[in-house]
C-alpha cells in the first residue's frame, strides 16, 4: 500500500462514528456487575460475615490479599463462625478485579462495588485494611476521601450470583445464590446460568 493509500484510510476514519468517549468528562453506564472496590459485608444484625478462613488470599492470583483469622471472643463475638477476620488488607496496586476471590468466599463477606475511580499519594494508602472495606450500619460502602463515587456504585454489592448449584444439591443446579444485604443489593434472577440443551438451546437466555 502506497502512502497516499494510507492517507485515504486515515481521512476515511475522520468520517467514522467513534468507540472512545472523552474520558472523564464523559462517563459511560457500569454493566450490573461491574468489578470495583471491594466491600466487607456484615449481617443484618451487624456481624461480620468473614470468618478469617482465607480462602480468598489462597485464590487470588495477584497475592494482594491479607487475612488473619482468630477465635471469635466468647461474650462478644464478630462473626457467627468460630472465628472471624482479624486482619483484612487488600493491596489496590496489585488487584486485577477478577472476582476469584468472591467466588471462593464460604460466607459471601467480600464482594465488589462498582466504585473504581481513587488514586493515591503513597503506596501504604492503597493497602486497604478492614476498617475502610467493611459495610458501615447500613450495609454500604465506606466513602474514603480518595475515592470517587457516583449514584448506583454502591448498589447490588452483595448480590453475586453463582453459576453453580448451591450446596452442591442437584435440584439447585441453575438456581441463583443470593446474599441478602440490609434493604438493598438483591437482584432479579437472571437467566443463561444453565447449559444449552434441546428444549432449551440458548440456555435460558431467550
Ligand atoms: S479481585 Fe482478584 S486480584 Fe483482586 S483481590 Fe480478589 S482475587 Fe485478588
Ligand atoms: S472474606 Fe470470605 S474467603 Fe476471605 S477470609 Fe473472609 S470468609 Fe474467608
Amino acid at each position: 500500500m502506497g502512502y497516499l493509500d494510507g492517507f485515504r484510510v486515515t481521512f476515511n476514519r475522520l468520517f467514522e462514528e467513534r468507540v472512545t468517549t472523552e474520558y472523564p468528562q464523559e462517563k459511560r453506564p457500569k454493566p450490573e456487575r461491574f468489578h470495583g472496590r471491594h466491600v466487607l459485608n456484615r449481617y443484618e444484625d451487624g456481624m461480620e460475615k468473614c470468618i478469617g478462613c482465607e480462602l480468598c488470599a489462597g485464590v487470588c492470583p495477584a497475592q494482594c490479599i491479607y487475612v488473619r483469622g482468630a477465635d471469635n471472643p466468647i461474650d462478644d463475638p464478630v462473626s457467627p463462625g468460630e472465628r472471624f477476620g482479624y486482619v483484612y488488607e487488600i493491596n489496590y496496586l496489585r488487584c486485577i478485579h477478577c472476582d476469584l476471590c468472591v467466588e471462593a468466599c464460604p460466607t459471601e463477606a467480600i464482594t465488589e462495588s462498582k466504585m473504581f475511580e481513587f488514586s493515591f499519594a503513597n503506596r501504604q494508602d492503597a493497602i486497604y485494611t478492614k476498617d475502610e472495606l467493611v459495610v458501615d450500619d447500613d450495609g454500604k460502602p465506606q466513602r474514603q476521601p480518595w475515592e470517587l463515587w457516583h449514584d448506583g456504585d454502591d448498589a447490588l454489592t452483595s448480590g453475586w450470583m453463582r453459576a453453580t448449584a448451591p450446596s452442591g444439591s442437584a435440584a439447585h443446579v441453575g438456581q441463583v445464590g443470593w446474599s441478602g444485604e440490609l434493604g438493598y443489593g438483591v437482584r432479579s434472577p437472571e437467566l443463561g446460568q444453565t447449559a444449552p440443551s434441546d428444549d432449551d438451546p440458548d440456555g435460558g437466555q431467550g
